[in-house]
């Protein structure tokens, strides 16, 4: 099996399944259709988030809270519905804690938010497609400065929100 289907969604939950404080979130493959659950990503430590599959559905970017205030964005293929081991995890990039990632249309480039130059804005990590490692250096795809970043014009919408709907946008306009 090669990719998954897209009838597979990615969700992040407690590990073990109990509200125990302090159990780091895993990542799993649910099945739409028969709700079957399969863990794909787990760390004994780290909180892992924000899963996405690639446009070809072989790999998955996700995010690795590494400490309270940062995090590893990483890739990982998923060729088969079973646990993918951290060795086969390859670092993008380096953000803060609720930084995320998702995939060009044509999945060589993956799009995250970062806060590097002091806003949170998008940026782009161009990914070499035989090694599937970065490619060069990151480069902004869109700033957000100032409150023209809230789309319709709202105070008070979360930044997360903002991001995500134009995320959506720009990812329609490529596509
Ligand atoms: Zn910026």
């Amino acid at each position: 099996m090669r990719g998954m289907p897209s009838r597979h969604r990615l969700v992040s939950r407690r590990q073990n399944a109990t509200h125990v404080r302090g159990q780091p979130y895993q990542i799993d493959m649910l099945d739409v259709a028969s709700h079957r659950r399969t863990p794909l990503f787990k760390h004994p430590v780290y909180n892992l988030l924000y899963g996405h599959f690639s446009p070809d559905g072989r790999w998955v970017s996700f995010t690795v809270r590494v400490q309270p205030n940062r995090s590893r964005i990483v890739i990982a293929p998923v060729d088969e519905p079973k646990p993918v081991p951290e060795s086969a995890w390859i670092k993008i990039t380096e953000e803060g804690a609720e930084d995320w990632a998702d995939w060009s249309p044509d999945g060589r480039t993956l799009y995250f938010t970062s806060e590097r130059d002091g806003h949170t804005c998008l940026w782009g990590q161009r990914i070499e497609v035989n090694s599937h490692r970065p490619s060069g250096e990151a480069f902004v795809i869109k700033h957000f400065h100032g409150r023209t970043f809230y789309p319709q014009g709202g105070v008070g919408q979360p930044p997360e929100t903002a991001l995500r709907l134009c995320f959506q946008r720009i990812l329609a306009m490529f596509g």
